[in-house]
């Protein structure tokens, strides 16, 4: 049998699913248990993620507290077309 449809999982990947572990951690610490951002359609504590400052595929992405907030998907979503308002809202949540 063929083993050619397994996809590598490339660091970057790794990384990230590694410094999620200690976010999720540091975040509980913090007692942030709900999404940080609350727009309109905010599913508040519902398949909550993180989203990032900067893309992941961004150099000056960095998998720390002060560059991420916890977000829920459709929040998510909305930084992810924003990029102004993802400044904003870090300007806001993290004081940077
Ligand atoms: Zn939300």
């Amino acid at each position: 049998m063929k083993l050619k449809n397994i996809r590598k999982i490339s660091k970057k990947t790794l990384d990230w699913i590694t410094a999620r572990k200690s976010l999720l951690k540091l975040y509980e610490k913090k007692g942030i248990r709900v999404c940080e951002l609350g727009f309109k359609d905010c599913t508040f504590d519902y398949r909550l993620s993180f989203a990032h400052r900067f893309k992941r595929s961004d150099p000056r992405c960095r998998h720390t507290f002060r560059q991420t907030l916890k977000s829920c998907i459709p929040c998510h979503q909305k930084l992810e077309q924003d990029s102004d308002l993802t400044e904003k809202m870090f300007k806001l949540l993290r004081s940077t």
